[in-house]
C-alpha cells in the first residue's frame, strides 16, 4: 500500500511544466525553421548571382573577340580594295574574309543570347533580393515576438516550480524519491487511477493477486512491470 494521492497534483503541475516546455520547444523549431528556410533561398540567390557574373565575363570576352575579329576583316578588305593585288592573294583574302565573317556572326549571336540570359537572371534576382529581405525583415519581428513569448513561458514555468517545491513539502520522502525517480526515466503520467485490470502505462494485465491487492484499499501500489503508480477507482466486489 503506497499513498500516493498526494502525488497527483503533483503530478499536474509537472504535467504543466512539460507542457509549457513543449510549446517553448515548438516556437524555437518553428523559428529555427523560418530561418533555414531563408538562408535556402539566400544561397539559391547566391548561386544565381555567381551564374551572372561567370556570363558577363564570357560576354565580355565574345565582345572583345568581336573587336578584334571586325578590326581584321576591315583590314583584309582594304587589303582587297588595293588595286595591285595578285588574284592568287585575293582569293586566299576572300577566303580569309569569309571566315572572319562567319566568326563576327558567330559571336554576335552568342552576344545576342547572353544579353537574354543576363535580362533574365538579373530580373529573378532582383526579384528573388526582395523577397529574401522582406523575410528577412519579416524574421527579425517574429525572432522579437517569439524571445518575448519564451520568456514569458519561462515565468511561467517558474511559477509552476516554485508551487511545485512547496508541493512537495506535504510529500512522504520516499514517496517523493521513487517519484522523481520515475519522472527521470518516464514520460508523461506515471501516477494512473485504473478501473480496468492492465497498467495504462506499459499495458500489461494484472494478475489475480495484484488485482485483489489493488482492489483491497485506496492507496496505490506499484506496477509490478513498469513500476508507475496505480490506484484503483473502479468498482470493488
Ligand atoms: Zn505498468
Amino acid at each position: 500500500m503506497i499513498s500516493c494521492k498526494k502525488l497527483i497534483s503533483l503530478q499536474d503541475l509537472d504535467l504543466k511544466i512539460d507542457s509549457v516546455r513543449a510549446q517553448i520547444e515548438e516556437k524555437k523549431q518553428k523559428f529555427a525553421r523560418m530561418q533555414s528556410d531563408i538562408q535556402e533561398e539566400a544561397k539559391l540567390n547566391e548561386k544565381k548571382s555567381a551564374l551572372l557574373k561567370k556570363i558577363q565575363v564570357r560576354k565580355r570576352q565574345f565582345e572583345s573577340d568581336l573587336n578584334v575579329h571586325t578590326d581584321k576583316l576591315k583590314t583584309i578588305k582594304l587589303k582587297m580594295k588595293n588595286a595591285g593585288v595578285l588574284p592568287s592573294v585575293y582569293v586566299a583574302l576572300e577566303k580569309e574574309a569569309d571566315t572572319l565573317k562567319k566568326q563576327v556572326d558567330e559571336l554576335e549571336t552568342k552576344i545576342i543570347e547572353d544579353m537574354e540570359k543576363l535580362e533574365l537572371l538579373k530580373a529573378d534576382l532582383d526579384k528573388n533580393e526582395k523577397i529574401v529581405n522582406g523575410r528577412n525583415e519579416h524574421l527579425l519581428l517574429v525572432k522579437q515576438r517569439t524571445q518575448e513569448e519564451i520568456k514569458k513561458l519561462n515565468g511561467e514555468i517558474e511559477i509552476l516550480k516554485t508551487q511545485r517545491s512547496q508541493e512537495t513539502l506535504s510529500i512522504d520522502t520516499f514517496i517523493l524519491e521513487k517519484y522523481e525517480e520515475l519522472r527521470h526515466t518516464k514520460n508523461g503520467e506515471i501516477i494512473f487511477g485504473v478501473d480496468i485490470l492492465a497498467c495504462p502505462k506499459c499495458g500489461m494485465g494484472f494478475s489475480a493477486g495484484f488485482q485483489n491487492l489493488l482492489k483491497s484499499h485506496d492507496d496505490g501500489e506499484f506496477c509490478p512491470n513498469c513500476g508507475v503508480f496505480l490506484y484503483w477507482t473502479g468498482n470493488r466486489e
